[in-house]
């Protein structure tokens, strides 16, 4: 059972002295000047009614008021902003026999015609939940799988755990289907179903049974009428896009030609994009341009675009499967890292633990050398995105909802399993024992 290695003090006011913290992720920003070459400064922070009360210059504080961390890192509530609960935990139940992705849509489709009760979801999602929140994620958007009559049974379920999860975990929710629904008055009802659970309308930008290159005549049709849908509910858009190697995939450019044509009000996220990285560089960045212009924000899922990207059976995969995120990132395009799948046919592994999706991402997509403000993709970015404005910084007025490493800095936080952290939520600590396997065993009987 895992043991946090530090136990802040009893009561209502205390400090955290000598902490190491991001620089890029701190107010006020004067500290940030003191920032080593790896974008870390040190800090005291003072934590009062659940809040962080004051982030000051490391030795502002005398020794009564609070432990020497001893330069331990401090991050704060980490934010997942693309996943999918409703999939969690069915591996032991439904494995992808291919592990590549139509595999994993199959054997999905399968498992959730046969299984997706209200109460199987319940269980699996809120054991997601608990994960995610013993790790110290503070907010998280899940997609949910929408095609009828899905979207009527798990909608509901997503509502009422939002509900039983507020001040635990800020929950959002995106619906995905095949973009062709939106062909259909199928779209026009999933659309208001969204809409009556305040969430975001998302599609996958491919059709049913029919190949992602060339894009089918009525792409844009489809697209056009999501966007309209959208717009009529004051909806934002979250879409999976290009979610493969083949180079001639251009949905992103569609994607973003077509909103700024229809000019579309909300927000676009795009998720994956991994199509971006085998094409022509001239290409690759007349799309960041487009999308730059039509204010689109990208989400890379990296463990799960490893798991799936470039696999062939007895065939050592050629490339890493993730977006350009240091080209996006450059473009001027907010870009976030996200954990995607869990233990489900699209990804046979994860803990719904987004530290560890940071730890990954940095070395899949080399997001060093120096790490700098990459952290923020695992945390502000990503809040930012969801609307939530202070959550994923550390600055004073903020909740206290705060990770405490044993780690020093990123050479030590990358190289060791951070499993004794301490997760603080509003000042006091959290237990983060990570709910048993063993509670799922009734759901995976074959
Ligand atoms: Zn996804």
């Amino acid at each position: 059972m895992p043991t946090s290695f530090f136990t802040p003090p009893r009561g209502d006011r205390y400090a955290l002295r000598n902490a190491t913290v991001p620089a890029c992720l701190v107010e006020p920003p004067a500290l940030r000047a003191s920032a080593d070459g790896e974008g870390l400064c040190q800090a005291d922070l003072l934590i009062e009614g659940g809040r962080l009360h004051g982030v000051l210059p490391a030795g502002s504080l005398p020794a009564q008021a609070g432990p020497d961390l001893d330069h331990s890192m401090v991050l704060p509530g980490l934010v997942d902003l693309h996943t999918h609960l409703d999939k969690c935990h069915i591996w032991p139940r439904k494995q992808n026999p291919t592990a590549d992705t139509a595999g994993a849509a199959q054997a999905t489709g399968e498992d959730r015609e046969a299984r997706w009760s209200a109460q199987d979801l319940r269980v699996r999602m809120e054991f997601g939940l608990r994960t995610a929140y013993a790790h110290g994620v503070v907010a998280i958007r899940t997609h949910l799988d929408s095609l009828a009559p899905q979207a009527s049974i798990s909608f509901p379920v997503f509502r009422e755990l939002r509900a039983a999860w507020a001040g635990r975990i800020t929950l959002q929710a995106s619906s995905i289907a095949p973009i062709d629904v939106f062909l259909t008055d199928e779209g026009r009802r999933l659309a208001d179903i969204v809409a009556e659970s305040g969430g975001n309308l998302g599609c996958v930008t491919r059709f049913r049974g029919r190949p992602n290159v060339p894009a089918p005549p009525e792409f844009d049709t489809a697209l056009r009428r999501l966007f309209r849908l959208a717009q009529e509910r004051g909806l934002h858009v979250d879409l999976h896009v290009d979610e493969t190697g083949d180079e001639q995939a251009r949905t992103l450019a569609g994607v973003a030609r077509l909103a700024r044509q229809d000019g579309f009000a909300g927000h676009i996220l795009c998720g994956h994009c991994c199509s971006l990285a085998v094409q022509p560089e001239a290409d690759m960045r007349a799309t960041l341009e487009a999308c730059r212009a039509a204010g689109i924000d990208v989400v890379s899922l990296p463990t799960v675009n490893m798991y799936l990207q470039d696999r062939a059976p007895g065939r050592t995969p050629r490339w890493r499967g993730v977006t350009v995120l240091h080209e996006i990132r450059a473009a001027g395009l907010r870009v976030a890292v996200a954990g995607d799948n869990c233990r489900d046919p699209f990804y046979a592994y994860g803990d719904h633990d987004m530290l560890d999706t940071f730890v990954q991402a940095v070395k899949i997509a080399q997001l060093d050398r120096p790490v700098g403000d990459w952290v923020a993709a695992a945390c502000a970015v990503p809040a930012d995105i969801m609307g939530l404005p202070g959550v994923g910084r550390l600055h004073a007025g903020g909740a206290a909802d705060l990770i405490v490493l044993r780690a020093r800095d990123y050479s030590e936080l990358l190289s060791r399993q951070q499993g004794d952290r301490c997760v603080l939520r509003n000042g006091r600590p959290i237990d983060t024992t990570p709910p048993d396997y063993r509670v799922l065993d009734a759901l995976m009987v074959a």
